[in-house]
Formats: structure tokens, C-alpha cells, sequence
């Protein structure tokens, strides 16, 4: 073989080296956006992270510290023009970002516990609102900042695609997340803005407590998965993490299980 015929590999593709990303979700070291934001840290970049409000600052801010993040805002989708002050906020320090990660979910109790024929159209639409086109708002904020193309990032599960007991009014709601991650995934593609939905596999975390027998979805999980192992926040960050790197900049709409390989199964 001669020299020409090396393939020659870019030394940073594994790296996040001198780029910026927005993150989206942590409540506490249980989130999942936590091993997410740690590991875009590990990789190299400079991060903005929020907090949801008052209630949960003390909770996030040092997770913020540690992660020296430039930028910490408060960001609740329901209330107007914090979303977009965080994107306002990455453009005039960083003049542009090269991730967003979304990894917010909510739906009422009532709806939550209650089967989905009964779930109320405003508790519907609530679910619908936070958990799924703020994704959207989010990803046409970050849009304009990704001049060098992108990864933008939502937090999806395997109730989306097969029915999983107890996961109620969220399967629909996932369901219409990963559909917008395709739909967004052809429109931003000619941008070289990447988008993914990420489908971790059962984890012990705050939102996670709101599902009803989620200890059985955590047995199952460990049971049945291929792996036979639970995954971590730490798993699913550094998987992420992976494909905002340039190594992944051709991957783009899928949904990527992180979940030891349990949506395989029959
Ligand atoms: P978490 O409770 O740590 O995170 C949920 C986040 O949503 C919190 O930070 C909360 O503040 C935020 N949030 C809720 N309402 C909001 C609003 N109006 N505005 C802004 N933020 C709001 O729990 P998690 O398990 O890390 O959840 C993160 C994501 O991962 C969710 O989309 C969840 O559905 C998804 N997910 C979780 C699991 C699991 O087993 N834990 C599995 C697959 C997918």
C-alpha cells in the first residue's frame, strides 16, 4: 500500500475542542443532562447551562461551577422570552454554538398516572408543549447560531415506539418528539445541522419517580436488555457527547438507544 492510499483522519474528530453548547435540563446529579453536559465538558467545550427556577438554582448552580459554564440562566419553556434569552446569551458571548441538547420532559400527575383515553386536552397539550415543541423552538433558536453546522439533541424513550405499561400520555408525546427529530433532521440537514433523538434506556433520576412501578422497568430492563446492565447518566453522556464530535457529522435522525441493546428484543 502506498503512502497515498492512507486514509488520513482528522485528529479532532473525536474531540469537542473550542466548541459551544447549549444544555437544557438539569435539576440535579441524577439528570440525565448532567452526564450529558460532564461529558461535552470532558470532550472540551464550553457550555450554557439552565436551571428550571428559584426552587432548583441552589440544585444546579454547582453543577454550573464545576462544570465552569459561562453562561447560567433560568429557563422555563412556559414562561415567555427565557428560552430565547438563553440563545441571546450564547450569541453575544460565543457569537455561536455547535450543540443544544433538550432533556426536558413534564406532564400533569392527573395525566401522567391516568390512563391516556382519560388524559384531559389541556393536560395533553401541556405534555405536547414543554416535552416536545420546545424542542422545536429550541432547535429553530439554535438554527441561526450554527453557521458551522451543529448537533441538536432530544431526550426520547422507548415508549415512543412500543407500548410500555405505566408510560401513559408520554408514549404519544415521545412518539411526536422523534417524528420532529426527522422532520427537523430533513430540514436542517442542508446546513450540516445534525439531529437526533436520544433513547436512553430506564434510569433512576426525579422525572423518572413520576411513572408509576418504574423499579419494574428498571428490573425488566436489566433482565431482558442484551447487556443485562442498567445504563448510566454517565453511559448516555458520553454517547452523546460522541455524536456532536465531527466523527459523527453524516449520522442524522435517527433514534440512537442507549439501553444495553433492550429495544432489540422480542
Ligand atoms: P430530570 O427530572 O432530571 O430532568 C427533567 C428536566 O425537565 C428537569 O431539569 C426539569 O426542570 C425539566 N423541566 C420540566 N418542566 C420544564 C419546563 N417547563 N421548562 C424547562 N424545563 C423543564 O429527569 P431525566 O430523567 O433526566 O429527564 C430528562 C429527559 O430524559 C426527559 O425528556 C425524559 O423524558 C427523558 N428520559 C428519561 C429516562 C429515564 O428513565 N429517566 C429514560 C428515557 C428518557
Amino acid at each position: 500500500m502506498s503512502e497515498s492510499d492512507i486514509l488520513s483522519f482528522d485528529p479532532h474528530a473525536r474531540s469537542l475542542e473550542g466548541k459551544k453548547g447549549v444544555v437544557l435540563g438539569i435539576a440535579n446529579r441524577q439528570s440525565i443532562a448532567y452526564g450529558c453536559a460532564a461529558a461535552f465538558r470532558f470532550l472540551g467545550a464550553e457550555l450554557a447551562l439552565t436551571y428550571l427556577n428559584d426552587r432548583a438554582k441552589p440544585y444546579v448552580e454547582p453543577i454550573a461551577e464545576e462544570l465552569e459554564a459561562p453562561i447560567f440562566l433560568p429557563c422555563d419553556v412556559e414562561q415567555e422570552g427565557q428560552l430565547e434569552a438563553v440563545f441571546e446569551a450564547a450569541e453575544q458571548r460565543w457569537g455561536g454554538i455547535d450543540f443544544a441538547l433538550h432533556s426536558i420532559a413534564f406532564a400533569p400527575k392527573e395525566d401522567l398516572h391516568g390512563r391516556l383515553l382519560e388524559s384531559s386536552s389541556a393536560g395533553f397539550a401541556q405534555a405536547m408543549d414543554i416535552s416536545c415543541h420546545s424542542f422545536v423552538r429550541m432547535a429553530r433558536l439554535a438554527e441561526p447560531l450554527m453557521n458551522h453546522g451543529g448537533a441538536i439533541f432530544a431526550m426520547s424513550y422507548y415508549g415512543a415506539e412500543k407500548v410500555v405499561p405505566h408510560y401513559n400520555v408520554m408514549g404519544p408525546v415521545k412518539a411526536a418528539l422523534e417524528c420532529s427529530v426527522r422532520y427537523l433532521a430533513h430540514e436542517l440537514g442542508p446546513k450540516d445541522i445534525r439531529v437526533h433523538a436520544i433513547s436512553p434506556g430506564p434510569i433512576r433520576t426525579r422525572a423518572a419517580s413520576g411513572i408509576n412501578e418504574f423499579d419494574e422497568l428498571l428490573a425488566r430492563a436489566e433482565t431482558r436488555a442484551p447487556r443485562h446492565q442498567l445504563v448510566t447518566i454517565k453511559d448516555v453522556g458520553i454517547a452523546t457527547a460522541a455524536l456532536a464530535t465531527p466523527a459523527g457529522h453524516l449520522v442524522t435522525g435517527n433514534t440512537i438507544y442507549i439501553d444495553g441493546g433492550y429495544h432489540v428484543m422480542g
